[in-house]
């Protein structure tokens, strides 16, 4: 598994078969309480690893690779797959829910509206991911596989001093959700970053309705104002400074 520092190789890469792992932020001398890994496929996938004050959450699950790179991940913040407390999906693409067997006996969080989509009970409807299910369909758990704690709106969760913020962003999917842990935004596809080009809303192909994404974008950064965040993250381990035109250059675009 190779290592790099955030901001740096893992977001500049275009090495899609490279998985890698990094810290944020830095920290030098213990576990870092967040880590990051990134698994293989035609865009790197993040699985995002953070130590709250009741074990250790998990946003997404990355695709090929993901169980190793869960292990990593893990291994690295001297935690275990029974430290997990909870995992929190921002949707159920097959390239974000891949290590899911690894972390079962974890409850999964997702938006209501992302549950039958999380079971393969129905189809993306953006027409990329709905002929990839169609060619090789994604081995997703059946009902009661694993625990699954839906929620319908923007909600907080709480792991001791701890939260996460979850915000209801539909359009790339009808349940695409963003979570706001340690000052980072993890925003999934929500946001996209095109290998040569800065961050912009979901992209048509592979979204169900980008104008409800990019509605949705809209209505995300007024309900941010309250929240700070350093960072902005998306599905696929590209991160942005949040500085403040941040959110006027995504969706002036
Ligand atoms: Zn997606």
């Amino acid at each position: 598994m190779r290592r790099c520092g955030l901001l740096s190789v893992c977001i500049l890469s275009g090495l899609a078969l490279m998985a890698c792992g990094h810290r944020i932020p830095p920290e030098l001398d213990r576990p870092p309480e967040t880590y990051t890994v990134t698994t293989g496929g035609p865009q790197r996938s993040m699985i995002h690893l953070a130590r709250v004050e009741t074990g250790i959450v998990v946003v997404d699950l990355g695709w090929w690779g993901a169980e190793g790179a869960l292990e990593e991940g893990l291994e690295t913040m001297g935690a275990s797959r029974e430290d997990v407390m909870a995992v929190f999906l921002t949707h159920a693409h097959r390239d974000h829910v891949k290590g899911w067997p690894a972390l079962r006996n974890a409850p999964f969080h997702m938006v209501e509206a992302e549950v039958e989509l999380f079971h393969g009970e129905v189809h993306p409807a953006g027409w990329i991911p709905r002929w990839a299910e169609r060619i090789v369909r994604t081995d997703l758990p059946e009902r009661g596989e694993v625990e699954v704690r839906a929620f319908s709106g923007d909600t907080v969760f709480t792991f001791g001093a701890d939260t996460v913020r979850a915000f209801h962003v539909p359009g790339h999917t009808p349940g695409s959700a963003a979570y706001l842990l340690n000052g980072t935004l993890f925003a999934g596809d929500a946001i996209s970053s095109p290998p040569t080009g800065d961050m912009q809303p979901a992209m048509a192909g592979f979204s169900d309705d980008t104008s409800e994404a990019r509605q949705s974008l809209h209505l995300l950064r007024a309900r941010l104002e309250p929240h700070p965040h350093q960072l902005v993250c998306t599905a696929h381990a590209h991160c942005s400074e949040a500085g403040p035109d941040f959110w006027a250059r995504v969706l002036g675009r």
